[in-house]
């Protein structure tokens, strides 16, 4: 990692050294601490008062068994991580990531890039991220219940409406959010906004389902309009098949895009026609299913098994499942078919050298912190619903997302604008709005 600053090369090389191996939080604190060269020579004070210093070690972080027994009466062992990374700006706020691939190194990055994420929402919340090795998928709902209980136990006493509001991320839907949050009551005996992504029926906020995708969207919609451009006519490739990935895919196709792809772990599927997403829905929310389903559902469709999603040629890229799924040589190869926009869905899905090429060849790019920002936004609109015993409609909370991630874009491009002379930077630009805030709270706030 080369920073263009001794200062924060020096940083950087110490935050390399205390953790070690952890590839994942290292390439997030590496990203950041780059587009920070301008701010720290523009801004000495961010030097002088330790803030970066502090920024990147976690404020706490948790780690924990979680014992729980499986259908055949045995006795299984996860692993549970809470990251409190930064509470300067709002109580700790983040999702659970139930996947076998999650570790601490994982949990610390997502923790990381949120604390900067929830700062761009304008909302008061902090930066924090948990989750569990744990693999949800073959698992019965009984097994998936009696995980959440076990993992709630612990996480219970560490989190409060007031200190730590966790909520859903892969692996953990609307499912997992009932019995985690079923958990808590017990013990509390409290009901609480003490997680966001509840079932409607419990104070859980409309629309909150579709944030993450739908704001994904509305934010391209803000690239586009910079350009003079918009989503008719566009062909989209998606990847995942999740959350973010079906309502980025429907926001998409009701602002006139067609959209060609969805991808799940396994494979991708190309449909020419457009992705029939009630199809798609059926097999991922109702059966659980694989995508390769799909392709046996729909004529003319086509399921291609393992990774090649990016080889699809289209306008506008969103890659909606997981990090480092989009790496230079994909870039390449959709720079090559013509992509114009590239939006991150997921949280850091293009590698450090897929955003160079974007960058290069004049892709406008829209990275993770700004884009996919609409579903912590509007867990802030739910926590901001439980407080005040209250829920708004669906049209309520779709204006107010439209509108965050309207503020969102505006923000990164003017911080762009001013600290790198290039409004379309939008990497640099979301990092350094992100960052003020956060930093210039806790140096309001003294030493800790
Ligand atoms: P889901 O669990 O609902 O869906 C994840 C999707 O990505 C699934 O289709 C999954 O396929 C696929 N996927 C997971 N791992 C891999 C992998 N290694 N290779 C290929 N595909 C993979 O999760 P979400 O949709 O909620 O989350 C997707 C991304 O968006 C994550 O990066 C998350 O951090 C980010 N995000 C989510 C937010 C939210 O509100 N939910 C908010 C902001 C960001 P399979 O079924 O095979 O595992």
């Amino acid at each position: 990692m080369k920073i263009n600053n001794q200062y924060l090369s020096d940083l950087y090389a110490r935050v390399e050294k205390r953790n070690a191996g952890e590839k994942e939080f290292l390439q997030a604190v590496g990203e950041v601490l780059e587009s920070l060269v301008p701010v720290v020579e523009k801004r000495p004070e961010y030097i002088t008062s330790g803030v970066i210093e502090r920024i990147v070690e976690p404020e706490r972080f948790v780690q924990f068994r979680v014992a729980w027994v499986d259908d055949n009466n045995r006795v299984q062992v996860n692993r549970g991580f809470r990251c409190q990374f930064n509470s300067a700006i709002g109580p700790y706020k983040g999702g659970l990531r139930f996947h076998p691939s999650v570790t601490a190194s994982v949990i610390k990055f997502l923790g990381f890039e949120q604390i900067f994420k929830n700062s761009l929402t304008g909302l008061p919340m902090g930066g924090g991220k948990g989750g569990s090795d744990f693999d949800p998928k073959g698992k019965s709902d009984m097994e998936i219940m009696r995980f959440c209980q076990s993992f709630m136990t612990e996480l219970y006493r560490h989190i409060g409406p007031d200190t730590d509001v966790p909520a859903g991320d892969i692996g953990v839907g609307a499912r997992e959010i009932g019995y985690l949050f079923g958990q808590y009551k017990r013990i509390r005996n409290e009901f609480t906004g003490v997680l966001t992504g509840k079932g409607l029926d419990y104070g859980g906020s409309l629309a909150r389902k579709q944030a993450t995708g739908y704001g994904l969207c509305y934010f391209v919609n803000n690239m586009l309009a910079a350009k003079n451009d918009s989503f008719a006519g566009k062909t989209v490739a998606i990847s995942g098949a999740g959350n973010v990935a079906i309502y980025a895919a429907e926001k998409a196709q009701q602002l006139g895009a067609k959209v060609v792809t969805m991808s799940d772990s396994n494979g991708y599927i190309y449909d020419p026609n457009g992705i029939k997403l009630d199809v798609v829905i059926q097999i991922k929310e109702v059966e659980r299913g694989r995508i390769s389903e799909y392709a046996k559902r729909v004529p003319g469709s086509i399921y291609t098994e393992g990774a090649g999603v990016w080889s699809v040629p289209c306008d506008i890229a969103l890659p909606c499942a997981t990090q480092n799924e989009l790496n230079g040589e994909d870039a390449k190869t959709l720079v090559k078919n013509g992509v114009k926009y590239v939006a991150e869905g997921a949280n850091m899905p293009s590698t450090p050298e897929a955003i160079e090429v974007f960058l290069a060849n004049n892709v406008f790019f829209g990275p993770a912190k700004a884009a996919n920002a609409g579903g912590v936004a509007t867990s802030g609109l739910e926590m901001t619903q439980n407080s005040m015993r209250l829920s708004w409609t669906f049209e309520e909370v779709d204006q107010k997302l439209e509108r965050i991630m309207k503020n969102i874009f505006e923000s990164a491009r003017n911080a762009a604008r001013e600290y790198v002379n290039n409004e379309d930077n939008l990497v640099a630009g979301a990092n350094i709005a992100g960052f003020l805030k956060v930093a210039d709270s806790m140096i309001a706030q003294g030493v800790y």
